[in-house]
């Protein structure tokens, strides 16, 4: 899908670059217009200048990287975040599990849930195999974070026994995926934190958009997340507010600013976790 998208946008005109990663931008408010500079992935520094800039990328970096320096830095430097890493493990299972994922509670290992992908899609792990990713939430930088890779291979195996789906000497292949700001935290701050960010950022720099999951400290899913960054594309071809992005995902209700209702009707009604009062 994303191929297809990337295809598109560029028969459209547009032009994408990949590998490139975003070191300063700077807003020029007498011009009204950014100066973004990078580096390719080949070392290579690179700069763009653009009239809107549509921002991804969690808050915390981002506010790093902008200048003039946002007032909320502060806040914005207080956001945190939840890492997670999987640890992949292919081979003949114990017995053939029907669901997507199940969640661990035994007290006595360390994985919190173990996906199941080849209940997503049989394309997802080898013929007669199973795929189980046994996830592990932690800290980057924590023990888990920065043990080897043969050293959560062996931790996975010992725990995929312990729970029962798969004994250690049918591993065939493993591998670990470590991903960093897997998750926004929502500590009893986040909301004022955010909420401080927004509106600095919407007074300093009229033209920066924030979409995403990280990149508004939300805990969005993919399709909120392509929602946010559809109802932003439209606010800006259309040169005014028609759609409060911030209303995705907000309590499953959507409250739109503009009249138009043609977006509304395609968001998801999932709900986010709260805290119990
Ligand atoms: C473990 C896990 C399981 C999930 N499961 C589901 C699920 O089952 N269903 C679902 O709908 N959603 C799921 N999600 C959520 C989903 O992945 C996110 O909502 C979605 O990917 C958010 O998209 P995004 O574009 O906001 O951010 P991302 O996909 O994180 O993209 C942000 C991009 O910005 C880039 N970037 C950051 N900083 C810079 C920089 N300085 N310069 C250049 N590029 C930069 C990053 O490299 C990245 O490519 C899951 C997330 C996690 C972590």
């Amino acid at each position: 899908m994303w191929d297809a998208c990337a295809r598109k946008m560029v028969d459209f005109g547009g032009r994408l670059e990949m590998g490139v990663r975003v070191t300063s931008l700077d807003w020029n408010e007498e011009e009204r217009v950014w100066t973004v500079r990078a580096v390719r992935a080949d070392g290579a520094p690179a700069t763009f200048h653009a009239r809107n800039l549509i921002s991804s990328c969690p808050i915390r970096e981002l506010a790093e990287s902008l200048s003039p320096t946002p007032k909320s830095l502060v806040q914005a430097q207080a956001l945190k975040y939840r890492d997670f890493l999987t640890v992949v493990l292919i081979g003949k299972a114990r017995k053939e599990l029907p669901d997507n994922w199940v969640y661990i509670h035994d007290p006595a290992v360390k994985v919190g849930r173990v996906q199941n992908f080849r209940s997503w899609s049989p394309e997802m792990a080898p013929e007669g195999q199973a795929c189980l990713g046994l996830e592990y939430f932690c800290f980057e930088g924590d023990g888990l974070w920065t043990s080897t890779d043969e050293e959560l291979i062996a931790l996975a195996k010992a725990e995929i026994a312990a729970v029962g789906l798969m004994d250690p000497a049918d591993v065939e292949d493993a591998c670990v995926v470590r991903q960093p700001k897997a998750y926004p935290v929502y500590d009893e701050e986040y909301r004022e934190h955010v909420e401080a960010v927004r509106r600095d950022f919407a007074d300093l720099y009229p033209t920066l958009s924030l979409i995403g999951r990280n990149g508004m400290h939300k805990y969005n899913n993919q399709d909120h997340a392509m929602m946010t960054g559809m109802l932003t594309a439209a606010n800006i071809i259309a040169g005014e507010t028609l759609y409060d992005v911030w209303g995705v995902n907000e309590d499953a209700e959507y409250g739109e600013a503009g009249e138009s209702g043609t977006f509304a009707a395609l968001l998801s009604e999932r709900l986010v976790p709260r805290l119990a009062a």
